[in-house]
């Protein structure tokens, strides 16, 4: 099989549609591709700075590598920031090679944790969450997306990215259908754009888009390569189960998560207009952006005992 698009023998990629591209038409049409993500929502502007969440994962690095190659080009600075969320056997590696990353780029980079943010690591606390029935994903989900809106903001960020590829999406989408959660359901998208709030920082996907797939090529293919231990808790996260499910049904139905995404899109279409007027207001303990009167981090630091 040749290339469709330069006829080289090289192909590193298929599709279901039988396009086959080679390396370089992949890696050039992977990278058209966010750009037009970025271009055709108004992600960026000039003069942004965009603040990526890089978590060592292929998709968070290849963001931060697509964005600062083409920094110049969008007219944007970005900076990198990674959450160290204190779980055991994690980020230690990580760290180093994201540190060494961002050098090469010559990009600023942060490290905070969530120990220095809410006095425990991520290990102490779990139990504790689990024994009330809480899934770990969740909590520490809302933890690390709190100091992330706020270093954002501390470093003058005006958007945040993040790797959220078009599996994500669609597991997101699965997960927001199965329990009737159609708020979130409708909020959830290329760009945060029903969440203003003056200390929200507006969220990007640049790779809303992207197979996970191609992302995990593209990162071969650009030798990017970051030690990636997986999570203890993963296995215990509702999204576990629906990812695997997916899988298969690509495997056997190639196209079904384009298919998924497209039944996500005509239905925020259709419930649009219900949740136009949504605004975030204020904590009343902290002052952080949230959906009730007290945000979820208050409320899940509540429920320690100590
Ligand atoms: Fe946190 Fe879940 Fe990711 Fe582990 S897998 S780092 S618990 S969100
Ligand atoms: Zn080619
Ligand atoms: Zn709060």
């Amino acid at each position: 099989m040749r290339c469709t698009l330069c006829g080289s023998k090289d192909v590193v990629f298929r599709y279901p549609s039988k396009l086959a591209l080679c390396r370089s038409c992949f890696v050039n049409y992977i990278e058209r591709k966010v750009l037009s993500t970025l271009r055709n929502y108004s992600m960026v502007k000039r003069g942004d700075v965009v603040l990526v969440c890089v978590s060592g994962g292929k998709d968070s690095t290849t963001v931060l590598h697509i964005l600062s190659k083409y920094s110049r080009e969008l007219g944007i600075k970005v900076i990198a920031l990674t959450v160290i969320e204190g779980i055991r056997g994690r980020k230690g590696e990580v760290i180093k090679v994201l540190k060494r990353f961002c050098e090469q780029r010559d990009l600023e980079y942060h490290v905070v944790s969530f120990r220095e943010y809410f006095g425990f690591d991520f290990d102490e606390v779990v139990a504790e969450y689990m024994s009330r029935g809480l899934k770990p994903c969740t909590v520490c989900g809302v933890f690390r997306r709190y100091i992330v809106n706020r270093v954002a903001r501390e470093l003058g960020a005006t958007k945040v990215a993040t790797g959220h590829n078009l599996d994500d999406e669609v597991q997101v989408f699965l997960m927001n259908l199965i329990r009737g959660n159609l708020p979130n359901l409708v909020r959830e998208g290329q760009i945060t754009e029903y969440l203003y709030h003056e200390k929200f920082v507006p969220r990007i996907k640049p790779l809303y888009y992207c197979l996970e797939a191609e992302t995990a090529m593209y990162a071969v293919l650009n030798e990017i390569y970051v030690p990636w231990p997986e999570c203890p808790y993963a296995k215990y996260s509702g999204r576990y189960w629906i990812r695997k499910m997916v899988n298969k049904l690509e495997i056997t139905r190639p196209g079904t998560k384009w298919r998924l995404l497209a039944a996500k899109h005509f239905i925020t279409y259709a419930l649009r207009e219900l949740y136009r007027e949504y605004r975030l207001s204020t904590c009343k303990y902290c002052g952080e952006p949230t959906s009730g009167d007290v945000c979820k981090v208050c409320e899940l630091r509540s429920l320690l005992r100590r």
